[in-house]
């Protein structure tokens, strides 16, 4: 499949009262065209700042220390401010995890839906209101004609996230971010969402990059996942591979901690016993080796190797390749 954003050896650190935070090291995935790549982490992983850098909307005190981020073989790190706000206007668009906090409380929908808009100047103001009742009722808004007038506040959580989602997807993006899209909304509302999401990506043959704690929730929606653990990527593969054939041994225990794991969406992360890494300080060996049950005393020091996979995801891993190998590791998963 085509690469639509390619993710290289990305690292960002952040400047902070305590020195700086190694957030993201050496992020490299790359994001294929027409599917939905997961990334699922623990908060503090690093999983939302890889989507803000993809946006290029990184906080002030976060400093790019080296990498790429190649959409369409351009390198969003190297745009400038005019042609990031272009690509982020037209082809890369964002939902929000609360969009009581991400919309406009004070212009109705047809207002802040003309903004995004504001680009087309070849469109009328009756075509462009055409094209947002359209998008409204396409992720199922009833009676959208009337409803495009009213404001933020008088619709329910549900229907708010489905307003950012028609905001989102107005001007037909090539690549739709999502972060914890579904974590402001009950059980019955995640659900629909869900739904609406999957419809939507086969619809519209969307990209989407959706980041979530909620691993029920990437078993059921996406195509890929990326797992994260303190600011790097220890695992990609496909949502079969990582749900039904981990290979890494912080992958093993988000699931083994779970048994009912798939598809089940109200499911959060597990909690895995042990210290995650202090990132102001100069990291050695494995990033998981403080809470890794498999650690040998060479996980301390030694970076592990990237283990491929004949799908091109891979796991870092001592077990899995090199003078380390464990043969008999991973034992398999009794799914
Ligand atoms: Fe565990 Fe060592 Fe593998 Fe790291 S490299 S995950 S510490 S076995
Ligand atoms: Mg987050």
């Amino acid at each position: 499949p085509e690469t639509l954003l390619d993710i290289r050896n990305l690292s960002v650190d952040f400047r902070t009262a305590r020195g700086r935070v190694k957030a993201l090291r050496d992020i490299t995935f790359p994001v294929s065209k027409g599917r939905i790549m997961g990334i699922v982490g623990e908060s503090g992983s690093g999983k939302s700042t890889v989507l803000w850098s993809i946006l290029g909307l990184l906080a002030g005190n976060a400093e790019v220390m080296g990498g790429e981020i190649l959409f369409q073989d351009d390198d969003m790190l190297r745009m400038g401010p005019t042609a990031m706000r272009a690509t982020r206007g037209e082809d890369i668009s964002v939902v929000f995890q609360d969009p009581m906090t991400s919309q406009i409380p004070v212009l109705n929908y047809a207002r802040q839906m003309f903004d995004i808009l504001y680009r087309r100047r070849n469109m009328t103001k009756a075509e462009k209101r055409k094209a947002a009742v359209e998008m409204m009722r396409k992720v199922g808004i009833p009676d959208p004609e009337s409803r495009i007038d009213q404001y933020p506040h008088h619709f329910s959580g549900g229907m708010r996230q489905r307003a950012g989602i028609a905001m989102a997807l107005l001007t037909g993006p090539k690549l739709l971010l999502a972060d914890e899209p579904t974590t402001a909304l009950d059980v019955t509302m995640e659900a629909q969402i869900i739904n609406l999401l999957r419809e939507l990506q086969s619809d519209l043959e969307a990209t989407i990059v959706l980041v979530s704690h909620n691993l029920g929730l990437i078993a059921e929606l996406c195509d890929d996942v990326v797992v994260m653990y303190a600011g790097e990527v220890v695992e990609v593969g496909t949502v079969h591979e990582i749900f039904h054939n981990a290979q890494h041994p912080y992958t093993r225990a988000l699931l083994e901690c779970d048994p009912a794991r798939i598809s089940d969406v109200s499911r959060k992360l597990p909690v895995i016993p042990g210290d995650i890494p202090d990132l102001t300080k100069p990291q050695q060996g494995c990033i998981f080796a403080s809470r890794c049950q498999r650690r040998m005393p060479e996980c301390r020091t030694v970076e592990p190797p990237k283990a491929m996979r004949a799908s091109g995801g891979y796991a870092n891993c001592h077990l899995l390749e090199g003078p380390l190998r464990d043969p008999d590791w991973p034992p398999p998963l009794d799914v």
